[in-house]
């Protein structure tokens, strides 16, 4: 394994600018190249941090091939870091694939701690967090249900990303596979202006958020079986 790290995953703000890290903002005025999952967005940031990069795209649709482009680049000496949209790379977000190459390639890789969006949420949602799993998007159709009934008898409190347009239909099929006196939680908006955490068993949340339609970002916390 090389001394010299070539790939950093640096995690940014999930909403609030000032959710970054002194060693983020050095680390990215270090590389030589910055690959961002979106460079309009990323660029929106890097230009509030004034930090003046060569800025390249790496997305999820040709991540194998652009994958093996870069890690050549840094078996060249370059020395890149990668950023997502928000949050932390490779966590439901382009970087897994670019992390397994390096490894195979014997290219030392850094992920710096920082934002992510199913830490705050988890805590905020006061359910049991000594142990938990990260359930990332559930499949959006084929594979849906199956993965909802594979959790049915998980115990640890179940950490869910969801878009807002699918948030009432997946409390609905918790409730239906789980029971609808189960604990749980709904944090939208985090770090945001309009940052809110209802908590509740799945039936007070479906009322509520019939009630309210939701906008937003949203992470959905599940109690596990007792
Ligand atoms: N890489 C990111 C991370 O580290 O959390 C996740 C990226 S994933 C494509 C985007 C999803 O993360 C959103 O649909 C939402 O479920 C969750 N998310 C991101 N920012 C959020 C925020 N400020 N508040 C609530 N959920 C958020």
């Amino acid at each position: 394994m090389q001394e010299d790290t070539s790939l950093y995953l640096v995690p940014t703000p999930i909403g609030n600018l000032e959710d970054i890290t002194y060693r983020a903002v050095r680390i990215l005025g270090e590389v030589d190249t910055i690959l961002a999952e979106d460079t309009r967005t990323s660029g929106k940031l890097l230009k509030h941090l004034h930090i003046r990069k060569p800025l390249q795209s790496y997305h999820a649709f040709n991540e194998h091939q652009s994958a093996e482009r870069f890690v050549e680049r840094m078996k060249g000496g370059e020395k890149l870091a990668l950023i997502s949209d928000a949050g932390t790379p490779g966590i439901s977000d382009p970087g897994f694939l670019l992390v397994r190459h390096c490894l195979e390639h014997d290219l030392k890789i850094e992920c710096l701690p920082g934002p992510v969006a199913f830490i705050p949420a988890l805590v905020k949602s006061g359910l049991p967090n000594d142990r938990f799993t990260f359930e990332g998007f559930l499949p959006h159709k084929k594979g849906r249900q199956t993965r909802i009934k594979n959790l049915v008898e998980e115990e640890r409190t179940m950490v869910f990303y969801e878009s807002p347009h699918r948030l009432l239909k997946m409390l609905q099929q918790m409730a239906e596979a789980m029971g609808a006196d189960r604990p749980a939680s709904v944090s939208r908006e985090l770090t945001k202006m309009y940052e809110e955490t209802k908590n509740g068993t799945l039936q007070e949340l479906i009322e509520y958020f019939t009630e309210h339609p939701i906008k937003g970002e949203i992470v959905v916390c599940v109690q596990g079986k007792k």
